[in-house]
């Protein structure tokens, strides 16, 4: 596992929940202050018991005068990580790690296409904003759309294609379709979210004849495995 030295301490300053599936957290200690924050970079959260059991999230913001970051946090209801920030309260003292590179879309050409799903909100939130000169969309399945309607809406992020996740995959079909054309248009890539996803749309592009220097890929998480980094 690979995580940081040294560990961070935070307080919960602010709990802003978007519907029931998305918590957006405000954190703010004298150790976040003067980091050298890029948009895309990971946190790490250690769960209770254990400081190697960590679970990452992206911040969408830190404010590194004040000491401050936001996640948005994506509440599945299946782990530890999604309980974690289910319970946070406010004036909650807690430990993190970080930041550590995970995607860094500054050598990125052209515009840029972010694929993923409720985990990478954050991340194409933080990415559209790093750049005001680049045009940044964002392509998301998602289990429930009307939420995501309204975490995009409060956030006020523009480009947003969404894809209702269907049991048979036939959403991933749909997404994929989409990339041909952004391909003819010289986008950059970024691939989030579940890792079998990413697979795929990875395959489509490589067949498209994408240059690995127009995609960058993490897995956010993947079906039965707990906590990647
Ligand atoms: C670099 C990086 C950045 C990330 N940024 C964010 C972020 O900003 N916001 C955010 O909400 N998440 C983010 N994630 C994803 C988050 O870390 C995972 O969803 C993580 O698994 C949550 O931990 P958990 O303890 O809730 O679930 P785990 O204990 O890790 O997993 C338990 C079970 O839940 C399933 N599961 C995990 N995640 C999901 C999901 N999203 N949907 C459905 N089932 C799931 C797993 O398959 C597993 O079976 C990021 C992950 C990485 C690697």
């Amino acid at each position: 596992m690979l995580i940081d030295l040294f560990m961070k301490r935070a307080t919960v300053a602010a709990l802003d929940d978007i519907g029931e599936l998305y918590r957006l957290v405000t954190f703010e200690g004298s150790g976040l202050r003067d980091i050298a924050w890029v948009p895309g970079a990971q946190i790490q959260f250690p769960m209770a018991g254990s400081v190697l059991a960590v679970r990452t999230y992206t911040p969408i913001e830190w404010n590194a005068q004040a000491g401050r970051l936001v996640i948005l946090a994506y509440l599945h209801g299946l782990g530890p990580g999604s309980a974690w920030f289910s319970g946070l309260v406010p004036g909650q003292q807690c430990d993190l790690y970080g930041p550590r590179k995970s995607i860094d879309a500054r050598a990125l050409p052209g515009a840029l296409a972010v694929f993923g799903d409720e985990t990478s909100i954050g991340l194409g939130y933080t990415l559209a904003r790093q750049d005001p000169q680049k045009v940044v969309s964002l392509y998301l399945e998602i289990g429930d759309v009307v939420s995501a309607e309204r975490v995009i809406a409060d956030l006020g992020i523009e480009n947003v294609t969404l894809f209702a996740k269907r049991e048979d995959e036939a959403h991933l079909v749909q997404m994929e379709e989409m990339l041909a054309p952004l391909v003819n248009r010289g986008t950059s890539f970024v691939l989030t979210g579940k890792a079998g996803t990413i697979q795929r749309q990875r395959q489509a592009l490589r067949k498209l004849g994408v240059s690995s220097n127009r995609i960058a890929t993490k897995a956010f998480w993947a079906t039965g495995k707990q906590g990647l980094d």
